[in-house]
């Protein structure tokens, strides 16, 4: 089966004496042990024949061994940060969600040693692993700051030190890009984004080929009690199957958005990875088979004005919706980054994201122009 092929069929296939099409979303909490011959399914908290089924498809949609899913993105993190033990190296690159960076730095607590670094170029990627390391975080496309990071060459780096590396997927999905075939250990996914795709359910998954990596993030899960319910597995499985059609007319959107950001007065940059001046588009055009629906840019007007000023862009948080969504990095996602490293990073006041929607691109089109033109 191909990819758009598996985003409909996989785990999906036809169970019990009804023959339903779609399979039975599960709430049982426990199991009768006696009622199942062999006996499989013991506590909901550890498994789920739900859950399971969301597991195969995304672990089908990378061509991987394994997934498994949880409550949350974040509850994905929490999991994989869960494998380094006091004494030992994290290295992230600088630029992550928010709520990643006040988790891996909360890390240092524990007597972990957490390094930020800008990997976005080879000889920086290759001094930041020149030390023993035993997880490398990356996230790329970054959030917010659309930086590219080459996975393939983290990996070789990362590999010869024996560190495991772990790729934030979120922004591109796997319709855009599949981390493991770079040679990624490990891809994270926040469901609740592209995954689902209609911001009404919370989810992420690590989808994994090594099957000692992922009986330590179940094991984990059964114990932290991160596993989602059935219905919220039922609600990611329905998004995921119209991922790829979403995804193509969001990144088509995005282009046209792009163009128009790139010709509006008081729109100081546009960071987007397809630009031909993105100092990572080269490498995105490798890694990535399209350049994703999220969109910054910087702009001199005002910014609070500009968010206010939308009718179609929502003013939220989250992203990867059929909604589109407007945001300041500054005041809203990346708040709980202190404002020095903030500042550091570059992830100023000046800057706003786009999530663009499947709405139609010329009411975006306007919708954005209009408010543009306001805030200044
Ligand atoms: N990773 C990225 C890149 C994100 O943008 C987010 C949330 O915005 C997360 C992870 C966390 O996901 P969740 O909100 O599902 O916990």
């Amino acid at each position: 089966m191909r990819f758009d092929t598996k985003l409909v069929h996989s785990g999906q296939e036809t169970v019990g004496p009804y023959g339903d099409l779609v399979p039975p979303i599960h709430v049982a909490a426990t199991y009768d042990r006696f009622a199942q011959d062999p006996p499989r399914y013991f506590y909901a908290r550890g498994e789920n024949p739900t859950v399971e089924a969301l597991e195969t498809c995304l672990a089908d949609l990378e061509d991987a061994g394994h997934c498994a899913v949880f409550s949350s993105g974040q509850a994905a993190a929490t999991t994989v940060l869960s494998l380094l033990s006091p004494g030992q190296r994290l290295l992230c690159c600088d630029d992550v969600y928010g709520g990643t960076h006040a988790l891996i730095t909360g890390l240092r607590r524990y007597g972990i040693q957490v390094d930020q670094v800008d990997l976005s170029t080879p000889d920086r990627i290759r001094a930041a692993l020149a030390q023993d390391t035993a997880l490398v975080w990356l996230e790329t496309p970054t959030n917010p700051l659309l930086k590219v990071i080459d996975i393939a060459e983290v990996a070789r780096c990362a590999h010869e030190r024996g560190a495991v590396v772990v790729v934030d997927n979120t922004f591109a999905s796997p319709a855009l890009q599949r981390p493991l075939r770079w040679g990624a250990d490990v891809t994270l996914y926040s469901t609740t984004k592209f995954v689902a795709g209609h911001s009404d359910v919370l989810g992420g998954a690590l989808v994994c080929d090594d099957p000692a990596l992922h009986r330590a993030f179940t094991a984990h899960r059964t114990v932290a009690g991160t596993i989602p319910s059935g219905l919220d597995c039922f609600l990611v499985h329905r998004g995921v199957k119209t991922l790829s059609v979403r995804v193509e007319r969001q990144v088509r959107t995005a282009g046209r958005l792009v163009d128009l950001l790139s010709h509006t007065p008081g729109v100081t940059s546009v960071l987007y990875p397809g630009l031909a001046d993105h100092p990572g588009h080269e490498v995105a055009a490798r890694q990535l088979s399209s350049f994703g629906a999220i969109i910054g840019f910087r702009y001199a007007g005002d910014v609070e004005k500009l968010l206010a000023s939308t009718s179609l862009f929502a003013c939220a948080v989250s992203l990867g919706g059929v909604r589109s969504l407007i945001e300041s990095p500054a005041l809203m996602t990346h708040r709980p980054v202190p404002a020095a490293v903030r500042a550091a990073a570059g992830i100023t006041d000046d800057l706003v994201r786009l999530s663009v929607g499947i709405e139609d691109p010329d009411d975006l089109t306007e919708d954005l122009s209009t408010a543009l033109a306001n805030g200044l």
